[in-house]
């Protein structure tokens, strides 16, 4: 194996390589490449596999096969892990879980991450049922954009989806609000025959609250994967019937991940379509996901993984952490395969980190 350094380096078929960087510091920033030619700059990073919501199409009602304490990464592994990914060229660390608010002490653990070089961009996927009293901690940390699981806007119907109330919900939005988080990303999953009349509300909620609105199809993960296609919904189709309403002209939101956007004539409203199934976006996927447990998965739809955890506790050094990660990122594959193979993944996407 060759020694990786910051400079070019050929590993594993995978290319760690330099590049300049076109500013007139001439500063130098490693790339993790994977063998297909995409450049990994951001991990999500799941915090807990635990949610205190049970969206039917997420986490089954009564599962608890969650992670015991000692399988979880401590703050201090975390660290660990992602000043390596930091060095290794990944810019950007969305925390997710799970449930990442029920983690104790999530803003010191969001501080450390902040203050770690190359890490230039810390935010959270949250359900915001604890967010109300979270939002200065998380500010002061670092956390400047939010994305927010929102369904429904009807509390009867919120509850139908997720076992919780809205009220909190609601009441978190409006205090990240308050708080000047920016953009504040609102994600309402497409479920056909549950919220499929509510995109209009959703996109009114959305213009008067000044948020961003990310429409997602759903996918066929874990054993919850039978509601993917009872509840499908191409959001193709949801895009011209919004047309009819609303001026969508195409734009571009920076931090966009594979949503294409749209923007509202006349409005700074943007929404946001994310299609994995009907359009996926395989080919530029630029992303890595590192579970509680240590497991880095390397694709959301397919089971290539490594085990990072182990490594950390026989003692790896700083040096062999970056070999293995390096190695790990080679066998991301081509393309996830929910289309062909939708039964295949029986793990939730609370466990990856969604
Ligand atoms: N608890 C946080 C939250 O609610 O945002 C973060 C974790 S949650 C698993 C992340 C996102 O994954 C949520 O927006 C949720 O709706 C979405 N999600 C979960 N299962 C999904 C599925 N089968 N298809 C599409 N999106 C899913």
């Amino acid at each position: 194996m060759k020694k990786i350094t910051a400079s070019s380096a050929d590993f594993g078929g995978c290319i760690m390589e330099s590049e300049e960087r076109a500013s007139e510091t001439k500063k130098m920033r490693p790339a993790l490449i994977d063998s297909f030619g995409r450049r990994i700059e951001y991990v999500r990073l799941s915090v807990t596999d635990k949610c205190n919501l049970r969206c039917f199409y997420c986490l089954p009602k009564g599962f608890k096969d969650f992670e015991h304490k000692e399988q979880r990464l401590t703050f201090d592994e975390i660290e660990r892990i992602v000043r390596a990914f930091g060095e290794l060229g990944v810019s950007r660390i969305r925390i997710t879980g799970g449930e990442p608010l029920i983690r104790k002490d999530l803003p010191l653990l969001a501080k450390r991450l902040s203050a770690l070089r190359g890490i230039e961009d810390l935010s959270l996927s949250t359900n915001a049922t604890l967010l109300a009293s979270h939002t200065t901690a998380l500010r002061q940390a670092g956390i400047a954009r939010l994305n927010v699981s929102l369904d429904s806007l009807q509390p009867e119907r919120f509850e139908r989806i997720t076992g919780g109330r809205l009220e909190p919900v609601l009441a978190g939005l409006m205090a990240a609000k308050h708080a000047g988080f920016r953009p504040i990303k609102i994600n309402m999953v497409a479920l056909r025959n549950v919220n499929d009349d509510e995109f209009e509300d959703m996109v009114e909620f959305c213009l008067v609250h000044g948020f961003v609105l990310r429409l997602i199809e759903i996918m066929p993960m874990g054993s919850t994967g039978g509601h993917a296609s009872q509840h499908y919904l191409d959001l193709q189709i949801i895009k011209e019937k919004l047309a009819r309403k609303f001026d969508l002209v195409p734009s571009a939101m920076p931090g966009g991940g594979p949503a294409r956007y749209y923007q509202v004539g006349g409005t700074n409203l943007h929404i946001g379509l994310i299609t994995p199934i009907s359009q996926h976006f395989c080919e530029t996927c630029n992303r890595v996901r590192l579970a509680v447990d240590g497991t880095l998965y390397l694709c959301l739809g397919q089971d290539h993984r490594y085990e990072l955890r182990p490594l950390l506790r026989q003692g790896v050094s700083d040096a062999g952490l970056k070999e293995a990660i390096v190695a790990a990122i080679a066998h991301k594959p081509a393309r996830h395969e929910f289309r062909g193979r939708p039964r295949q993944l029986v793990r939730f996407m609370s466990m990856t980190g969604g």
